[in-house]
């Protein structure tokens, strides 16, 4: 089968890979129906993690071709959606809501790597959720939107607490950063706040729900926030980029006893323990139990509630993933689908 292999930074080659087979009875293997480039995968890109020959991607949907003997909830020919971490789904920290974090979990990304043709997931039940039948083909983006942004914005807005009679502050306007105002409009947030300086981003934002576009950033985005909220920061605040600035940034925005869910993988950030102290805030984040809100995702989906498949402004083919990371690279395009 073909595949993406990153070299190294920079360095991404679609080229020939073995074709998965089952090895454990909890397997499955799909064939892609479609998969995508995610924000996170510039790091290594860009030589801020290291990579070696990796294999890439971990946003998949397709249909299943083959079962191990003890996958009982997905089946040959099912479409599916899976999350971007594998999990079992009957541990304790499953159970409680945390499947990526699972005592068994496996990051896609590297271990599998779904900017392939086909895939091998392990822990199938834990991980996949089939759709209510073979999706209409417009459906399919809006779906591979749910196995990694769509349900990380949507973990950000829980863990933020959006809801009726909240606002919401949502940092950062990439794929995520949108996913999050998608999500907190969903949730019933009363006005969203996105922080942007970009046209096309703005216009996707209110488009997802936004009410109120900030375009300063760092201490001036904190204080227009902080104006738009009678003084008093947002109830709820959504990080999706992971820097130093954006979680000052995120923490700063939040009002005494509100809530911050952040969700941009943090690179480098060290945060200053008198802000942590004297902001009172809650704070919960980190890899997004994807797998606990699919079965939701998807249901919205197929009755066509939400659209968040519109973060994806580039369509190309796997054989042009080198092309689509280096669009993603030069912020020429948010978010890449590629199609096999
Ligand atoms: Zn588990």
């Amino acid at each position: 089968m073909r595949g993406v292999i990153m070299h190294g930074p920079g360095d991404v080659r679609v080229e020939e890979r073995d074709d998965p087979t089952i090895v454990d009875p909890t397997d499955a293997i799909i064939r892609l129906a479609a998969t995508c480039i995610c924000g996170s995968d510039l790091w290594p890109y860009r030589g801020a993690d290291p990579v070696d020959h990796a294999t890439m991607g971990h946003e998949y949907v397709g249909v299943v071709e083959e079962v191990g003997a003890e996958v009982r909830t997905v089946k040959p020919g099912d479409f599916v959606v899976g999350s971007f971490v594998i999990s079992d789904g009957t541990c304790e920290i499953c159970r409680a809501g945390y499947p990526s974090s699972c005592v068994h979990r496996i990051f896609v990304d590297g271990a599998i790597g779904t900017q392939a043709e086909k895939a091998r997931i392990p822990f199938a039940d834990g991980t996949l959720v089939a759709t209510p039948g073979q999706p209409d083909p417009d459906l399919i983006p809006h779906l591979l939107a749910a196995s990694d942004v769509l349900g990380t914005g949507w973990f950000a807005a829980v863990a933020a607490q959006a809801g009726p009679g909240k606002t919401v502050a949502v940092v950062g306007d990439g794929a995520v950063g949108l996913m999050g105002v998608l999500a907190a409009k969903q949730l019933g947030a009363e006005r969203i706040i996105a922080m942007s300086r970009h046209k096309d981003r703005q216009d996707l934002a209110r488009h997802f729900g936004a009410t109120d576009i900030v375009e300063e950033r760092g201490d001036a985005g904190v204080a227009r926030i902080k104006e738009l909220t009678d003084g008093l920061g947002a109830h709820s605040v959504i990080e999706a980029v992971g820097t130093q600035e954006s979680m000052v940034q995120a923490i700063s925005s939040a009002r005494p006893g509100g809530n911050v869910g952040f969700v941009g993988v943090t690179h480098d950030v060290e945060l200053p323990g008198q802000l942590l102290f004297f902001s009172q805030v809650q704070i919960l984040g980190g890899p997004a139990p994807v797998r606990r809100f699919l079965p939701e995702l998807i249901d919205l989906i197929w009755r066509r509630q939400i659209d968040p498949g519109k973060v994806f402004d580039l369509t190309l083919p796997l054989e042009q993933a080198a092309d689509g990371y280096k669009a993603m690279d030069e912020r020429r395009a948010t978010k890449v689908l590629l199609t096999l």
